[in-house]
């Protein structure tokens, strides 16, 4: 049963995204930054939509046109410049085996479980996906659940998106307790940016659902930057944390966000002080109009050789590509 109090703070993070920024000018308001210096940006917003949570815009310094979190977000011309070596799917993930359904990995399989976002970050490797023709219904879920029935060697299901913490808790519930009944299914894990930029969707019902399963829950949040981990947010992670949740992160290198060393050091400690574990930093993904997030592979691996020297091993995460086609993710060793 739910119950009315626990209503009412659902719908609280759903109010929140309702409110969300979606046209820079009011952004930039709110930035106290001049509109008129980013009127030539305006354009990038008919590559992709803006989107940007209220919540997540006050972690942001006003009046800093550079400041790390704006810069993930904000529309930018450069999104214009088309160069070699960048293509609409890098990943080779516009043909899956059922729409919202990817199974590139023997034992795991990945759900597009919500085609939507709280936040459009301007870097996103699925900014050109074709959602609308991978948009999951109940329906298509069920067929998604035969599929995983019959194939016996899959263990753990991903739920992806989108953000799969865009469906309501109802939604998660329902699933999992639809994968539970599939017995050789042992772990379920959700990549979500949502709570980062919106902590509030850290529900009860969410942590119930997850809690109380037989499924091993894991949560791997995606943060880039040590300002995007809020008193909020710890809060929410040591909520999910003493449900017996396992957190990780992923991070994605991007040019002038956290392109140092010193800003990935400070990264990791703010990570596993909150209760996270850093897992897996990511090259940037090639997909058209992000040249200007792009940094040299040698260039990643001085950083990297950096982070070594100064974290303790299990704070470093592991240094990956993603390759169109291939089975797994590719290291990239300094
Ligand atoms: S939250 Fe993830 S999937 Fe959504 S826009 Fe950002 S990077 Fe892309």
């Amino acid at each position: 049963m739910i119950h009315q109090a626990n209503l009412s703070v659902e719908s609280q993070w759903q109010k929140e995204l309702k409110q969300s920024y979606t046209k820079p000018k009011d952004l930039l308001n709110y930035l106290n930054l001049p509109v008129a210096d980013f009127e030539k940006d305006f354009e990038a917003r008919k590559l992709f939509n803006m989107r940007v949570p209220r919540y997540f815009a006050s972690l942001m310094e006003k009046g800093n046109p550079n400041d790390p979190l704006f810069l993930q977000v904000m529309p930018q011309i450069q999104e214009f410049i088309e160069k070699a070596g960048y293509e609409a799917d890098p990943l080779k993930e516009h043909d899956s085996e059922m729409p919202g359904l990817l199974h590139k990995y023997k034992s795991r399989v990945l759900i597009m479980f919500r085609t939507g976002c709280a936040v459009n970050c301007r870097y996103c490797f699925r900014r050109e996906f074709p959602y609308a023709d991978n948009a999951v219904n109940k329906e298509k879920l069920t067929q998604v659940l035969d599929y995983i029935s019959q194939n016996k060697q899959i263990n753990e299901v991903i739920l992806s998106g989108g953000d799969p913490l865009m469906a309501n808790d109802q939604a998660i519930a329902w699933f999992v307790e639809q994968c539970e009944s599939i017995s050789h299914l042992k772990r379920l894990r959700i990549h979500t940016r949502l709570p980062v930029v919106m902590p509030s969707r850290v529900t009860k019902e969410l942590i119930d659902s997850l809690q109380q399963s037989r499924l091993k829950a894991i949560v791997v949040l995606h943060i880039n930057h040590h300002k995007e981990i809020s008193e909020q947010l710890i809060l929410a992670c040591s909520k999910l944390n003493n449900a017996g949740i396992t957190l990780f992160n992923q991070a994605v290198l991007l040019k002038n966000i956290n392109d140092t060393v010193h800003t990935q050091v400070l990264l990791a400690e703010r990570l596993f002080d909150s209760g996270i574990l850093p897992y897996y930093l990511h090259l940037l993904d090639k997909v058209t109009g992000v040249t200007h997030f792009n940094l040299t592979e040698a260039e990643s691996k001085k950083i990297y050789e950096g982070m070594l020297a100064e974290l303790p091993g299990f704070l470093v995460p592991k240094l990956v590509r993603e390759v169109g086609g291939e089975s797994s993710k590719t290291p990239v060793l300094p």
